[in-house]
C-alpha cells in the first residue's frame, strides 16, 4: 500500500522534569552503545505481540529496550539522547499501520532505523482487539516467533552489512 509524504505535527507540552531511573538507564546504554529496542506500544492484540517481541529481543546482546514516552516527549532525557545517538534502532510495529516507524522516521536518521511489522510475520489474529482474545502461553509463542524473526534479519545484516 503507498503512503502519501507529506507529514501532520502534534503539539507537546513541554517539562523541565526528568526521570531519575530513566536516566541512569539512559546513560548506561548510551555508554555501552547497546541498540534500543522500541515497539509501537499499541493496546491492541497486534501492538501486545509488538510488545512482548520487543522485551525478548530487547534480552539478547547488544540490545536493550528503549521508552517511547521519554523518546517523543521528554526530549532532554537521557533515554532520548542514547535512541537519536545510536548507530542503529530497532522497532517493532504492531502493524502495518506504523504508527511508531512513521513518527520515528522523522526523528532520527531513517538510515539508522531498523522496522519490523509484527503482523506480517505471524499473519492472523486480525478478527481480534482485545489483548485476552489470545490466550496468554499463544501470545508468548507468537511474540517468540516474531522475536526470532527479527534477530535472525539483524544477525543477517550483521554479517553481510550494506552501505547506508
Ligand atoms: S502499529 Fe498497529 S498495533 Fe501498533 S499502535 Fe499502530 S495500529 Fe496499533
Amino acid at each position: 500500500m503507498s503512503e502519501p509524504t507529506t507529514t501532520f505535527s502534534i503539539e507537546v507540552t513541554s517539562t523541565d522534569a526528568r526521570c531519575p531511573s530513566g536516566d541512569a538507564v539512559g546513560e548506561e546504554n548510551l555508554a555501552e552503545g547497546r541498540i534500543p529496542v522500541l515497539s509501537c506500544e499499541g493496546i491492541c492484540i497486534r501492538g501486545e505481540i509488538a510488545r512482548l517481541a520487543a522485551n525478548m529481543v530487547a534480552k539478547e546482546e547488544p540490545y536493550s529496550r528503549a521508552c517511547h514516552g521519554e523518546l517523543f516527549a521528554v526530549p532532554h532525557s537521557a533515554i532520548a539522547r542514547w535512541v537519536k545517538n545510536a548507530g542503529k534502532v530497532v522497532l517493532i510495529d504492531g502493524c502495518f499501520l506504523r504508527c511508531h516507524g512513521r513518527i520515528l522516521e522523522n526523528l532520527i536518521d531513517e538510515r539508522k532505523l531498523r522496522q519490523f511489522d509484527a503482523l506480517s510475520i505471524y499473519k492472523k489474529y486480525t478478527e481480534f482487539f482485545d489483548v485476552d482474545a489470545v490466550p496468554e502461553a499463544e501470545r508468548q509463542e507468537i511474540a517468540r516467533q516474531v522475536a526470532n524473526k527479527v534477530l535472525a534479519a539483524l544477525a543477517e545484516e550483521e554479517a553481510f552489512p550494506q552501505d547506508g
